[in-house]
């Protein structure tokens, strides 16, 4: 038996996670990676339990059904986990859409799981050379986002590429060539977010 999603944290409404749905949040514990403007880095420990356990996520979504449309798996890195795979599967058979959140680097994993999404929003941090791994802080990251990308794209999945832009690390001219290059690929424009201050880490 897989392991249950350990989960670090749970938002119960939402119209901005997963575009044009109400939705919940599941946020996954643990991420490989450690950008500098992460919002999210008291999720990123793969040592740290979840918060919240997997039993508990269910007990709420039973709650939210009929307030809420879908459940967006978020992190964190939810395709870190081999867990998530089952955990969509409950949350489709309570009647909810599913959304899942990536930053791509897990393209096997992600392989596996895309077809149990109705939507994916996947990061695209930087262009695909040396820049994507200085700002993931991993070796790879940029390889693996773009086999993450090929997968997303011949699965059909409606999705929305997005990149978050830190004027510490990353111009308007890497937003045209992030464009450009996922054009190539045959992807649509990705959506630019700006990074926030609380969200730079102090480390
Ligand atoms: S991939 Fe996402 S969760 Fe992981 S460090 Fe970067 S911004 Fe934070």
């Amino acid at each position: 038996m897989l392991p249950p999603l350990p989960v670090a944290g749970f938002t119960p409404f939402t119209t901005i996670d997963y575009p044009g749905r109400l939705s919940a949040v599941v946020f996954c514990q643990g991420c490989p990676w450690r950008c500098p403007y992460c919002h999210n880095a008291a999720f990123r420990s793969f040592s740290a339990v979840g918060e919240i356990p997997w039993t508990e996520v269910v007990r709420k979504l039973w709650g939210r059904r009929g307030w809420i449309e879908a459940v967006v798996f978020s992190g964190g890195e939810p395709t870190a986990h081999p867990g998530l795979g089952a955990a969509m599967e409950e949350v489709r058979e309570m009647g909810f859409g599913i959304g899942l959140h990536t930053a791509g680097a897990y393209p096997e994993a992600f392989r596996k799981v895309v077809d149990k999404a109705d939507w994916v929003g996947l990061d695209v941090k930087a262009p695909f050379g040396p820049l994507y791994d200085r700002i993931a802080g991993a070796s790879g990251a940029a390889q693996r986002v773009f086999e993450s990308l090929q997968i997303l794209l011949a699965s059909g999945k409606p999705y929305q590429l997005r990149t978050t832009v830190d004027p510490r690390f990353m111009t308007s001219e890497d937003v045209r060539e992030i464009n450009a290059e996922v054009g190539e690929c045959g992807a649509a424009p990705v959506t630019v977010q700006t990074a926030q201050p609380l969200g730079l880490l102090a480390e």
